[in-house]
Order: C-alpha cells, then structure tokens, then sequence
C-alpha cells in the first residue's frame, strides 16, 4: 500500500513552515513478560546481545538465485551473500528480529526437486519510512535427500519462532519441535466504527497477514454497536483465550476492560492480557506501546503495523487502572484519562468531523483555541509518595507543573446495519454473549491461514508447508492478504453512521460496574477529604489526568509515564494563558517536551487519586475519551491491575 492515507495532519503541520519539523524519537526501555498463559515464565533477557544460534548456507528462490551464508542470532537474521559475487557491505543483509512476523517451510510441487525452502515474513521500513511486507526465501539444499533438507528448514523455522515468541535459545542447543510454545489464542474484536471506519478493511489487510504469519490463532469479531465488546467479554469463557485485542481507537478497549471488571469474576477476568491495535482516530494506547516497543513515533498504517508486530512477539506489562466514580456514583475504569476543558471539548465536538481520522482533533483544536473557554473548578488530589521515575533524558518535570493534550473518541449514538462478520482460524464457537443478537457470530469456513501442508502441521508457528509454486511462494504463501480465501470476508466497507454533529453526542451510557476493586482512598464523593489531599481552585483551560505517556498517537502528554508506575498524572492550564502559548503546549507535546517550555500557567502533580469538582455549571467530561456524566468525578489508581501485550520493550533506538 502506498502512501498512508490515514495520517493525522498534525498541529505541527498546520501550522509550522516546513523544515521545522523534527525527528525524535524516546524508547523507553522495560523488560516484557510473555504471552502469560502460554509460556510461563518470562524468559531471562539473553545475556549476550546477539549469541549467534544458527549457521548455514543457503541457495535462493528461484533456485538458479544467488547464494547466500545465513546466521540467526538472539536479534537478528544475517544474510550474506556468497555467489556469484560476495558483497562486502549487504544491502539488505540484516534483519532485525523487531522486522519479523513469522516464518515457514515449503515444499517444492517438483517431485525431482530434494529442496526444502525456508521463508521469512519480514516488514522493513523502505525509504519513505513505511513499512512494507517482503518475503525472504531460502533454498535448503545441504543434503542429498528432501527429508533431510526439510528437517533442516523446520529446524530453522523452530529456531526463529521460538526467539520471535520469546523463547531463550543459546548457541549450543539442539533445536527441536518440542521447544516451540503452544499458539496463543487471540479474541480480535473490529470496531467498524473507529476511526474513519477503515478498521476491518485495515484488520484484513495488515493484521490478518501478520498474525497469521506469526502462527497465532485467532476468532476475529466485528461488532454490531457501542457496547457489543462489552458483552461479548462478559459472557466470555476465559480459559479459551490468551488475550483480548481490539482492532479500534482507546474505545473499544475501554469497552472490554470495563466488561472485565463488570463480571463477578473480575479478579481474574482482569488479569486476561489485552492489547490494542490502532485503527481510530485516537490510538493513545497504541503510540504508548509503540514508544514501549522501541519504534519510532509513528501514525496511521505504520503505528498499525508496528503493533502488530509487537503483539505477534508476546510480552506483557501490568497495567495501572483508574477506577473513575462519577456524580450520579456509578463507577466506571479507565486505562487511559479523565479529561475536562479544552481536551474534552475538541474531543467531543470534533466528533462531528471523524471522517477525517485523527486529524478530526487537529481541526478541533484550531476551533477550540479560537473560542477559547475557561471554567472554574477545584481538584484535590493525594499526592504520590515517590516521584516517578524519569527514565528519558530531556524530559524533566517541572515542579507542579505540566501539560496538556488531544484526547481520543467520544461515544456515538449511531446504529449499524447487522454486519456482524467474524473469521477465525480456530474451530472453536465464536464466543456468545449474554444477549446476543440475531446475527450472533457465525465463525466463518475455516481459513487455514498457518498452512495445512502436510509437512507443517498447524500445532507450530509459521506459515506452512504450502506446495512451493511461484503463485504461493510470492506475493506470499496461504497468508496473503490478496488470498481467495480471505476475499469472500472482505465484503465492502461498514456503513458509516450520519456524522453526529454538534451538539455532542450522548452519552455513552457505560454500565455501571458493579464489580471491581474498593477504592480505599477514596471517601464518598460529596465527603471531605483527608488532611494530607493538596486542593488547587480557580478559573481552568483545562484538567488532564492522564495514565500512560500518550493521549493520542502522536501526543505525548507525559514523556515519563510507565504503564505500571502506579501513579495518574494531573496535569492542568490555568485561565491567563495566551492563545499562542497554549498551542505552543500542543505542539511541543507532539514530542513529549512541553516540560521544558517552562509556561507558568501549566500545572503537573503526579497523584494516586484525584477529585475534581467542576464549578462552572455546563461542560464536557470524557473517560478514555468517552464521554461521561458531567459533574464531580474522582478516581484512584489501581496499581498493575490489568495486563496489557505490549511485545518486547524495546531496548535501543530502532530505524
Ligand atoms: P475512535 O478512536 O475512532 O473514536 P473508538 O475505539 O474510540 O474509535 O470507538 C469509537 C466509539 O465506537 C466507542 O464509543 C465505541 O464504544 C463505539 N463502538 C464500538 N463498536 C461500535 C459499533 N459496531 N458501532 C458503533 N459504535 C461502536
Ligand atoms: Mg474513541
């Protein structure tokens, strides 16, 4: 795919002269976990960067190609290629295990042919910086007989997945079948409403490939409407699943944590690893990953794609969450932010505008800053006993003082036509929720996206020994999203809902949860608050209490933000402020350094629970950018609650 269409336009870019624009990237650097039921325990990190684990040499497909010397180590795959001409400086001799899917073994249809081909799924970045799928197939051709030169190819192949998924290998061991971890198995949930209602289409085209490519098996479920995932996962047996991933903006996730927590099970139902895959127009959680990953900062297609990625390695984090109880005391859960003022405001009246992604909030922004609102309100909050870490240099905290950002998408009232479509690789039945609808998830025909060649079976990652023709080895094996099995899902674009327009939609109309951990700092709403809470009061732009480092992709509200550092971060703009300074902020949050622009009228505590009391009798409150309630509202945080895939925390700037 060219180009990504779905970029964001950029404050930056709206409003900066080209050539001001900077490059900067800051990964952090955590240490994952594992798919956490498949393969317990983590594995140790490896102690050598790059213990090389395989050598061999390799010819090519076709087989009259070059020849190349192949060597897998603990980061990377080295090709060098040794006929006809050994290059001196490979071009594309190094492929980071960070760029790889998944990989196969094929077979040749000649019967004559004794080679067994090895082929690598890998997504480097090309020159324009996106991402694009290339195949890599080596011909294994060592030995005098097939078996033996398949033996060899699936040696490489359990070799590869088993470092992809996190397996510890050393140089010294002997590779065999038995090493590689059991499939994990993937609930994928598609709101056709995200973003600019591309999710499927995006879901079929990138991530179907991926995962399949990957090995993972998966149900993949488009929902019906606002509230569908929440059912759906309160009704869902847990033990048939690894993880819950939502295909979406910050929504649809918020969605499946509070089902979640709204089940009496919820002490483990919370534990069930989730993760997100970009594809609304606010992915805040998603460009929080990507950071955690190690990429560069990225949007659209890209960040899609980066997640993908990560996901398909395994690796989790604990997951701080805010329990959110709101005026009416109906309590909700949140991963993500409670937002009030100028953030709230674009992210619900730019609603109106979400045909243009995520540059829906772009365009709100300018018109919020053009009619620029103040509100009056009191936040008391219970200040963190320890600072949080600073793990990037650069970003130092200003003491009580911080920033502000862009906030993802608000809950629509829009209804949709039943385009319930589900596809899965498993055999398994489609989870039924409590009330499902007449158009309950049919799985459809079995898609055999991992191969059904019967030199792979599927109890193993990689692609399968698909018969090696130039159609199926190409454009790529049985996974390609161009397949014929996977054109009959595809069926057109979702209906997109009438644009909701001002004034704001309602609300979401998230249950009440009525399970969940008890909010031991927090006395009842409307009750004084304990001596040691620290209360600030007057005319506000706006609140922020934010989680994770990001609120949108491409916004990063607080640079030093971990996704388990136990603590919200309240950050707030004080009336007074200038136009120009505020967007000064936005803009400079695009990189995460709005810190250091030393504006006084910026406010940052880092807290374990907060109040806010909004005075001014009219307003907008989101949670996750959905929105909620208006009226007082307080939360605290609950420390490593859930579980979030994230992949391997990324150790070093990546390109
Ligand atoms: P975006 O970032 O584009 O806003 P979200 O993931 O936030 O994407 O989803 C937007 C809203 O769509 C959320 O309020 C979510 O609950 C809701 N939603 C989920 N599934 C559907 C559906 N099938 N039809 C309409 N709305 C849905
Ligand atoms: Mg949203």
């Amino acid at each position: 795919m060219g180009e990504d269409i779905c970029h964001g336009l950029s404050l930056r870019q709206l409003m900066l002269p080209r050539g001001l624009e900077q490059e900067l990237t800051s990964p952090g650097s955590r240490s994952a976990g594992d798919w956490t039921r498949v393969m317990a325990p983590p594995p140790p990190l490896p102690t050598a960067a790059s213990t090389p684990i395989l050598h061999g040499e390799f010819g090519s497909y076709p087989p009259h190609g070059p020849r190349f010397a192949l060597t897998l180590t603990t980061q990377a795959l080295h090709i060098q290629r040794l006929r006809p001409k050994p290059e001196a400086r490979p071009r594309d001799g190094l492929v980071p295990l960070d760029e790889v899917s998944g990989c196969g073994t094929l077979q040749s249809r000649s019967p004559s042919d004794t080679a067994a081909y090895f082929c690598v799924y890998t997504y480097p970045r090309g020159r324009r910086g996106g991402r694009r799928r290339a195949t890599r197939t080596f011909r294994v051709d060592g030995a005098a007989t097939y078996e033996e030169n398949r033996a060899e190819a699936q040696r490489w192949a359990t070799a590869l997945t088993c470092l992809l998924r996190g397996v510890p290998l050393s140089g010294d061991q002997e590779i065999t079948p038995e090493l590689l971890p059991r499939k994990p198995r993937l609930l994928i949930l598609v709101n056709p409403f995200g973003g600019r209602g591309l999710a499927w289409q995006r879901c079929m085209e990138h991530v179907v490939p991926i995962i399949s490519e990957a090995g993972l098996s998966f149900n993949l479920i488009q929902t019906e409407r606002q509230n569908h995932a929440r059912e759906l996962v309160q009704g869902l047996d847990l033990r048939e699943w690894e993880g819950i991933v939502t295909v979406s903006g910050d929504g649809l996730l918020y969605e499946v944590l509070n089902g979640l927590l709204d089940r009496p099970d919820w002490e483990d139902a919370v534990r069930m690893p989730i993760g997100v895959l970009p594809c609304g127009s606010g992915n805040a959680l998603a460009g929080a990953v990507n950071r955690h990953g190690g990429f560069e900062p990225a949007v659209g297609v890209d960040l899609l794609l980066n997640c993908s990625l990560l996901l398909c390695r395994g690796g989790s984090q604990p997951l701080d969450l805010l329990s959110v109880t709101l005026a009416s005391g109906s309590r909700c859960f949140s991963f993500l932010s409670v937002a009030w003022g100028f953030l709230s405001d674009v992210d619900i009246h730019s609603e109106r505008f979400r045909a243009l992604g995520s540059a829906r909030f772009t365009v709100g922004a300018v018109l919020g800053l053009a009619t620029l609102h103040t509100y009056r309100g009191r936040l008391s909050y219970l200040p963190a006993t320890t600072e949080p870490a600073l793990p990037i240099p650069g970003h130092s905290l200003p003491r009580a003082k911080s920033e502000l950002a862009l906030a993802p998408a608000p809950a629509p009232a829009a209804t949709h036509s039943p385009l319930h479509r589900s596809v899965s690789d498993l055999p398994l039945p489609l989870p039924q929720p409590p009330l499902a609808s007449p158009g309950s998830p049919e799985p459809l025909p079995g898609l055999s996206l991992n191969g059904g060649g019967p030199e792979l079976t599927g109890d193993w990652g990689g692609a399968g020994d698909a018969p090696l023709s130039p159609d199926l080895l190409m454009p790529s094996s049985p996974n390609s999203p161009k397949t014929a099995q996977l054109s009959p899902i595809a069926e057109g674009s979702p209906e997109m809902p009438a644009s909701s327009g001002l004034p704001p939609p309602p609300l979401s109309a998230p249950q009440a949860s009525t399970w969940g951990p008890v909010d031991h700092l927090l006395p009842p709403l409307g009750s004084p608050l304990p001596q040691d809470w620290v209360t600030i009061e007057g005319e506000f732009v706006l609140m922020l209490a934010i989680l994770p480092s990001h609120l949108c992709a491409d916004l990063v509200a607080a640079p030093h933000a971990r996704f388990d550092d136990g603590v919200v971060h309240l950050c707030w703009v004080r009336s007074g402020i200038s136009r120009a300074a505020l967007l000064r902020i936005l803009l400079a949050m695009e990189h995460g350094n709005h810190f250091s622009l030393g504006c006084p009228h910026l406010g940052y505590a880092a807290a374990r629970a907060f109040r806010l009391e909004p005075l001014t009798p009219r307003g907008v409150l989101t949670v996750d950018g959905e929105l909620v309630e208006y009226g007082p509202v307080q939360a605290q945080v609950h420390p490593s609650l859930a579980t979030l895939l994230t992949g391997p925390a990324g150790q070093k700037r990546r390109t």
